[in-house]
């Protein structure tokens, strides 16, 4: 043997073990059962209440067809990357660090932009969560994703089997056929999970405002393209084979120019950085310190300003090191902007992005397929629940995440149709109505939908809010403050 050849046949020998070595881990890894695949499909900006305000005779079925939950409560701030992140990931983005759509890493010293595909494809910015394609491929299932924010990056080392670069302009159709098209691969090559992304909802939400016909208009071809979708599976035989959870990213609220706040009237914008801007501003220490910001925004109209340490519990938003110095929030339906973008001619009519408990910022949830059963009902779901519930329909063993399995429990293991109970009681601050299921309950308090978890018979509870029901009588509390006693209307 030449050296040459020798090289070579130890190269073929190496070679033919590291290919033997692969192949055991498929084997070893891949579950002997594949689980019945899961379609996880977003409507970006679609608000829970627009199915009562146009024809859609696609959901429709879906409710009629799955578990329909009144609205879903997502994660601070309500924003694409943040709240796409925290629903595959099950942590908040004060964990998952995925801070907003525009973001400032003072580590790397790096800004993080949506529209910045460098930004956007680095896995840099999304190591603080796993994504549920990532626990799936990595436990032996294989992923195939439509777009997702985080999708198109290496997370773990981890990329989906099948991905595709953002690109908004591709038609809904070529959507649609390529998620049948990854469907009906052979059996052990099909995806086990897979996700489909729509964003014309949103952005007409924004050019025209929550609920506008142009809005509605998005949202009822969006409804019909799913039609195709329902009717390329059941031409499939897999309509039934196949879970799928309906979902949308946050809500919208109508905005103005004469509700925009301009920061510059009250910072002197070079002694700062402003990272992300709108319903709420983050903003980092320079020339002035975070307590100098806060001081100097202190009597400002229709905001309030915290430092990192004084946000709200409830935001849980406080812990990441991409969590700004100071957080500026306005009231809803105001914006927080600076002079000189106010000047721009065509102001946005919808925005989204304040707290995650507004009744407006609430996006929607429907779940259906051999998992769920027909006709089933849920108040207000959570969207970091979502992760555990993702991981238990494949199977999966779920990474560390804030999520809650046990909200859904109830629902998985009914053979009929799940419903809830609605309690009404008077309190010293004003109405309330319990929406009561088996594991959790929406309280809906004036404009908020807040989401408690069943702590016993009667209690509620989650960070800041509590509501305890002791027969006709109730007492709670939201963000620290007592409702007052409460009495039972019939
Ligand atoms: P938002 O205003 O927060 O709802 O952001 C919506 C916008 O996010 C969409 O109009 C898209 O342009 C953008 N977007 C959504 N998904 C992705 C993605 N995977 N990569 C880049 N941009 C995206
Ligand atoms: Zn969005
Ligand atoms: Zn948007």
């Amino acid at each position: 043997m030449t050296r040459l050849t020798r090289a070579l046949s130890a190269a073929a020998v190496s070679l033919a073990v590291l290919l033997l070595a692969a192949a055991c881990q498929t084997d070893r890894d891949r579950p002997a059962e594949s689980p019945t695949p899961l379609l996880l499909i977003s409507i970006d900006g679609f608000r829970h209440d627009y199915i009562e305000r146009f024809d859609s005779p696609t959901i429709d079925r879906l409710i009629r067809e799955g578990l329909h939950a009144d609205s879903m409560h997502h994660a601070f701030p309500t924003k694409t990357f943040a709240t796409h992140y925290t629903m595959v990931t099950g942590r908040y983005p004060g964990t998952h660090g995925v801070v907003a759509n525009n973001m400032w890493d003072p580590r790397r010293e790096a800004s993080f932009s949506l529209g910045d595909r460098e930004a956007v494809n680095d896995g840099f910015w999304y190591q603080g969560g796993e994504p549920i394609w990532v626990t799936a491929e990595q436990q032996g299932l294989t992923a195939a994703t439509y777009f997702w924010p985080g999708s198109e990056a290496v997370i773990q080392r981890t990329r989906p089997t099948h991905f595709k670069p953002y690109d908004g302009r591709v038609p809904h159709e070529e959507r649609i056929d390529q998620v049948l098209d990854w469907l009906a691969m052979p059996s052990e090559r099909r995806p086990d999970f897979l996700t489909l992304y729509f964003s014309r909802v949103d952005s007409r939400g924004h050019g025209a405002g929550p609920a506008a016909p142009e809005t509605l208009a998005a949202a009822e071809e969006v409804d019909a393209r799913l039609g195709d979708l329902l009717a390329g599976l059941e031409a499939m035989g897999m309509l039934d084979r196949i879970n799928i959870l309906l979902v949308s990213d946050h809500g919208m609220d109508a905005v103005s120019r004469e509700r925009t706040i301009a920061l510059d009237e009250y910072l002197d914008l070079s002694k700062l950085r402003v990272s992300d801007w709108g319903p709420a501003a983050q903003i980092w220490e320079g020339e002035m310190s975070a307590g100098e910001i806060v001081a100097a925004l202190e009597g400002a109209p229709h905001l309030r300003a915290w430092t990192r340490e004084n946000i709200p519990d409830r935001y849980r938003f406080g812990s990441h090191y991409r969590v700004p110095d100071v957080l500026v929030e306005a009231d809803p339906g105001w914006l927080i902007s600076s002079k000189p973008y106010m000047a721009n001619p065509d102001p946005p009519r919808g925005m989204h992005g304040w707290d995650p408990a507004l009744a407006v910022m609430h996006g929607f949830f429907i779940a259906r397929g051999p998992a769920f059963a027909a006709g089933s009902r849920s108040p207000a779901v959570r969207s970091v629940d979502l992760y555990p519930l993702m991981s238990e329909l494949l199977g999966l063993e779920p990474a560390e995440n804030e999520g809650r399995l046990a909200v859904f429990e109830p629902y998985l293991e009914a053979r009929r149709a799940l419903d809830y109970r609605v309690e009404r009681f008077d309190c010293e601050a004003g109405p309330v109505e319990a929406r009561i299921a088996p594991e959790h309950m929406a309280l809906h308090v004036g404009e908020f939908i807040h989401v408690l978890d069943r702590r016993g018979e009667g209690r509620f509870a989650s960070i800041d809010l509590s509501f305890v029901i002791d027969g006709d009588r109730a007492r709670g509390v939201v963000d620290g403050r007592s409702l007052g006693e409460c009495r039972r209307l019939p």
